[in-house]
């Protein structure tokens, strides 16, 4: 019993959440039906250009109402407890939590599953989970590197607010103060792996590390320049520190989808710029 005592919360948090380790299906095929043209008159191909063409046009229309209807920074926030700002829209894949904006304690992504991609680490733990239109994500990124030879490996993604909380907490007692805990790891609700969306990620030349130098490896260096193509952005950017709240953290990537990770990339932005 006195044993059991002396382990870890974090240790005992992560041991009750083990339980669930789904497996991301393949990435679905988009294979189109494509009309074989032989058969149709020219007519009826330049009626379908111009079906096409206003398709085109209704759907870009569609990506600009889409865009202009992002929800803003400000209106996706509540007053939550001790006056701290708490998000409002958790779900949504462009959410934003930071050091002023938390999620809330009981958000748990209800789609986590485990991406196919190699860990630095074998154990079977929550820490591998993303949300399942991430995970897909990152196993394309990760194919995409392989083709490529470069070798990048996960090392941490989903964490619950119960093991933010234990790692906190134990900080905390550890280094005397919240205050001081907090300079090595966020507060409950502030962290964006709770969010299912990161995923933090090294190589065998930052010897396995979550460092800066990663940024500077040829592995670094490939997820800088291509990871916006599979949806994800590099979340915390160097030059970036007031707006993020965080330093440069060139391992840590932030799931958003492929037209907003585009944006962002092009833009030299960041993911709270892109939504004021
Ligand atoms: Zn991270």
């Amino acid at each position: 019993m006195k044993l059991f005592k002396k382990m870890s919360i974090g240790v005992i948090a992560l041991a009750a959440l083990t339980a669930c380790t789904p497996t991301v299906n393949q990435v679905e095929d988009h294979e189109q039906t494509v009309k074989n043209p032989s058969e149709e008159t020219a007519d009826h191909l330049q009626e379908n250009n111009d079906e096409n063409k206003k398709d085109s046009d209704q759907a870009a229309k569609n990506n600009n109402e889409e865009k202009k209807k992002l929800p803003t920074l400000a209106e996706t926030i509540t007053k939550g407890e001790n006056g701290k700002d708490v998000v409002t829209n958790p779900n949504d894949i462009l959410v934003v939590a930071n050091k002023e904006r938390r999620l809330p304690s009981d958000y748990i992504p209800d789609d986590l599953a485990e991406p196919n991609v190699p860990f630095t680490f074998e154990e079977d733990v929550p820490k591998k989970l993303m949300r399942k239109e991430a995970a897909a994500a990152l196993e394309s990124l990760f194919n995409q590197a392989e083709k490529e030879n470069i070798h990048i490996l996960a090392q941490s993604g989903y964490r619950s607010y119960e093991t933010q909380q234990a790692i906190f907490a134990y900080n905390a007692k550890r280094y005397g103060s919240e205050e001081e805990a907090n300079k090595v790891s966020a507060y409950p609700g502030e962290s964006e792996h709770q969010t299912g969306l990161s995923m933090d990620i090294t190589s065998s030349s930052a010897e396995y590390q979550l460092v800066e130098a990663f940024g500077e490896t040829k592995e670094g260096r490939w997820v800088a320049e291509n990871a916006h193509k599979f949806g994800y952005i590099v979340r915390y950017q160097k030059g970036k520190e007031q707006i993020t709240g965080y330093q440069y953290e060139p391992w840590h990537l932030r799931y958003v989808g492929i037209e907003a990770a585009s944006h962002i990339y092009k833009q030299n932005m960041t993911l709270e710029e892109y939504l004021q």
